[in-house]
């Protein structure tokens, strides 16, 4: 019954309210291939295939070094992303915020890492000439917000709040597009326990979700030890996506589950920590960062709770990063071919493309026949709501039509071609995940999709 009721209620907004998605319609600048606007040409910034297939098929363009206009298909890519965040976060306890990228230097000072980041920290000055920071992560912020409450009843612990927001960073070799911007996206939750071991078994609590991420998306992954660098604390993970363009050297073994950056280890070792088996080096896209934080931050900063015998006790943190556009990125690094991007099937900005006729005999039949594909298919299955575009660019011919589609991974393309002319209709749907080619009546079609 409820179907039946979503399914009445789709259709009626359909017909009531929404419009074709046409192509010609679209903010896209298609076939950028000049080195102007590849980056290519800029010293700074070297390039690599998602960085080449996304400023070609006009996802993103360059504003300046290491930051990118993100262009519709890319919005919708990561808001996709951020629901899957989002739902497998929100499924744990975590609680969503946004806090302000403008960061006071005073905050920085207390924890010592105004000094310790460098160059790599924006800083900047108000009309009052007050230090602030554009925030590279929040630990500080979140502390503070957290020790501003008093303190907390240990019946509210854990305490997880998140945010996916926009981090600052001035690296010192921004490339590779979103790889490695000076402006991107990262989900940073940040943990509230009562103990060591709580704050252990959030830890894994999280290290889960973010297993069922990269799982629903269809990525393999190495979850690596890892360095604990500039944040600090006690123990810490990185999930890596195997990539030959990766930044990160990981030690692997041969023999048992031991895998670790090499940052994390003591020298070049050849063997095992665990079972002295053979260690292999590999490269990695660092796409997760977790960290078991321990007190360093909820100290010096107050950030505390009230135990079952009323004394304040200082909180154990733990903070777990996602690099939200670099995800992205990576994806498109590790599952596309030279020339056509491909997406994880849940990030696709668009699931289905419809191409109708080039103009010419029989083009009002025929586009009237790609149009009642189109509009059936979003009255009959209501998950391909806003899902569905047409190619209605009709000066173009099918085939460079076929082409621009291939190049943006579109999962489906239906082609309205010559056999719709036959009785009943045939559509060519192309699949994009194993590449095959099936000839389909409509009916066909809705039952396929
Ligand atoms: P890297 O070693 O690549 O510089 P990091 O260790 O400095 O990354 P973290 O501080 O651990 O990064 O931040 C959490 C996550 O944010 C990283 O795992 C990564 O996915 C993402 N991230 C970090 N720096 C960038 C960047 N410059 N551009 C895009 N994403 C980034
Ligand atoms: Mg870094
Ligand atoms: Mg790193
Ligand atoms: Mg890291």
């Amino acid at each position: 019954l409820f179907c039946d009721f979503l399914h009445l209620h789709s259709s009626h907004y359909h017909h009531g309210r929404s419009k074709r998605l046409l192509i010609s319609r679209f903010f896209q600048p298609m076939n950028l291939r000049d080195d102007r606007m590849t980056g290519a040409g800029r010293s700074s910034e070297l390039s690599c295939k998602s960085q080449r297939l996304m400023l070609q098929a006009g996802l993103i363009q360059p504003a300046n070094t290491g930051c990118f206009h993100y262009l519709p298909f890319t919005v919708r890519a990561m808001e996709k992303l951020v629901r899957v965040i989002d739902e497998e976060m929100q499924s744990i306890g975590g609680q969503k915020v946004d806090m302000p990228s403008l960061t006071s230097a005073s905050l920085w000072k207390i924890s010592e890492r105004w000094d310790l980041l460098g160059k790599e920290l924006f800083r900047l000055k108000d009309r009052h000439n007050v230090e602030y920071c554009l925030s590279p992560t929040h630990e500080e912020a979140v502390t503070e917000l957290v020790a501003m409450q008093g303190n907390l009843s240990y019946k509210q612990l854990p305490l997880m709040l998140y945010q996916v927001t926009r981090k600052f960073r001035d690296e010192p070799k921004p490339r590779f597009g979103l790889l490695r911007g000076r402006e991107f996206y990262m989900k940073d939750m940040y943990t509230f326990d009562v103990s060591e071991k709580a704050a252990m078994e959030t830890y894994n609590l999280v290290s889960d979700a973010y297993t069922r991420i990269f799982e629903q998306l269809g990525l393999e992954f190495v979850k690596v030890q890892a360095d604990t660098g500039s944040i600090g604390g006690k123990m810490s993970h990185e999930f890596q996506l195997p990539a030959e363009i990766g930044e990160d050297r990981l030690l692997m073994c041969s023999d048992c589950h031991f895998a670790a950056n090499v940052e994390a280890m003591m020298g070049a070792e050849t063997n095992c920590p665990q079972c002295h088996g053979k260690l292999r080096e590999s490269k990695g896209i660092e796409v997760g960062h977790t960290f078991y934080l321990g007190t360093k931050y909820s100290r010096i900063l107050g950030a505390s709770y009230s135990n079952t015998e009323n004394k304040p006790i200082v909180a154990e943190m733990g903070c777990f990063g996602l690099g939200v556009t670099r995800i992205l990125a990576a994806s498109i690094e590790i599952l596309s071919t030279e020339d056509n991007i491909r997406w994880p099937g849940l990030l696709a900005p668009y699931q289905v493309c419809i191409i109708s006729p080039k103009k010419g005999s029989k083009e009002e039949l025929v586009t009237e026949l790609a149009a009642t594909l189109y509009d059936t298919l979003i009255d009959a299955l209501p998950q391909l709501h806003g899902e569905v575009v047409l190619d209605d660019r009709s000066h173009l011919t099918i085939g460079k039509r076929l082409k621009d589609a291939n190049h943006l991974g579109y999962p489906y393309v239906v082609i309205a071609g010559k056999r719709v002319l036959e009785n009943p209709p045939v559509f060519e749907v192309s699949c994009q995940n194993n590449g095959k080619t099936v000839f389909l009546t409509q009916e066909g079609v809705l039952d396929f999709l």
